[in-house]
C-alpha cells in the first residue's frame, strides 16, 4: 500500500515573513501520524529558516539542486545536494517543467541532479510531463515514458525517489487532465518504473499527479487509479487550501 504524499511547491514565492506565516500555519495542523506524508518546497531563500521551524510529521525540500557532482567549488549561484541537506532539508524536485523552459534543462541533466540528491542522501521528486503541442499531436505517454526512463537513475528506490506527472499544460492554467487521461498516463508510467527498475520497486513507488490541483478537484484526482499524491504549486501558498487538499486523502 502505497503512502499518499502531499507535496507543495512554493515556487519563487516569499520573502521571510511571508514564509514564517505560511510555515507557521502549515506545520501547525500537522501531526507524526497522519495517514498521508507532507513535504514543502520553500525557494532557496527561506529553505534553512523553514527548516529550522519546528515541523514534525511535514518534510523539508529544496526545488532544485546542482547538476554538477562536487559538493563545492567554482559554480555561482549553484547550491549543491549536500548543501541543500546541511540547511537541514531532506527532499528535492528536480525536473520542474520551470527548470526544463527556462533553464534548458534536458533529462539528462535532470538524471545527473536526481543522482547528486540520492547520493547525498535526499529524497527525489522527479517531475515529468508533456507540452500542450505534444498532448494535441497524440505524443503524451510516449514522451512521459521517455522521460522516465531517461531521468529515473539505477540508484532510485520506492524510499528515495518519487515521479510527478505534471501536464506542462496544467500548471498554473486551471486546466486539468480527464481522469481517464491521468490514469492513462499513471499507468505508463509505472509501467516504465517496471522496465528501468523491476515490478517490485516500481510497485512500491509514489507517482504524483501535479497540475492545477485545487481543493475542489483534489478528491477526484486523488482517487485515480495509480496516482500516490499531489504536487500543488498556487494551492499550497495557503495553508487552508493546502490543507484542504490533503484533507481529501481519504
Ligand atoms: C507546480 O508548479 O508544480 C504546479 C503543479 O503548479 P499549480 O498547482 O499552480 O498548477
Amino acid at each position: 500500500m502505497r503512502k499518499k504524499l502531499i507535496a507543495g511547491n512554493w515556487k519563487m514565492n516569499s520573502l521571510k515573513s511571508e514564509a514564517k506565516a505560511l510555515a507557521e500555519a502549515v506545520f501547525s495542523k500537522a501531526k507524526t501520524d497522519m495517514p498521508f506524508d507532507m513535504l514543502v518546497c520553500p525557494p532557496m531563500n527561506v529553505l534553512g529558516f523553514v527548516a529550522e521551524l519546528p515541523h514534525d510529521g511535514v518534510f523539508i525540500g529544496a526545488q532544485d539542486v546542482a547538476e554538477t557532482q562536487k559538493a563545492s567549488g567554482a559554480f555561482t549561484g549553484d547550491i549543491s545536494a549536500q548543501m541543500v541537506k546541511d540547511l537541514g532539508a531532506d527532499w528535492t524536485l528536480v525536473g520542474h517543467s520551470e527548470r526544463r523552459q527556462y533553464h534548458g534543462e534536458t533529462n539528462a541533466i535532470v538524471k545527473q541532479k536526481a543522482e547528486n540528491a540520492i547520493n547525498a542522501g535526499l529524497t527525489v521528486v522527479i517531475c515529468i510531463g508533456e507540452t500542450l503541442n505534444e498532448r494535441e499531436a497524440g505524443k503524451a505517454v510516449e514522451v512521459v515514458r521517455n522521460q522516465t526512463r531517461e531521468c529515473v537513475s539505477a540508484l532510485a528506490n520506492a524510499e528515495n525517489c518519487v515521479i510527478a506527472y505534471e501536464p506542462v499544460w496544467a500548471i498554473g492554467t486551471g486546466k486539468v487532465p480527464t481522469t481517464a487521461d491521468v490514469a492513462e498516463i499513471h499507468a505508463a508510467v509505472r509501467d516504465e518504473l517496471a522496465k528501468v527498475l523491476g515490478s517490485e520497486i516500481a510497485d512500491k513507488m509514489r507517482i504524483l499527479y501535479g497540475g492545477s490541483v485545487k481543493p475542489e478537484n483534489a478528491k477526484e484526482l486523488l482517487n485515480v487509479e495509480n496516482v500516490d499524491g499531489a504536487l500543488i504549486g498556487g494551492a499550497s501558498l495557503k495553508a487552508d487550501s493546502f490543507w484542504a487538499i490533503a484533507e481529501a486523502v481519504k
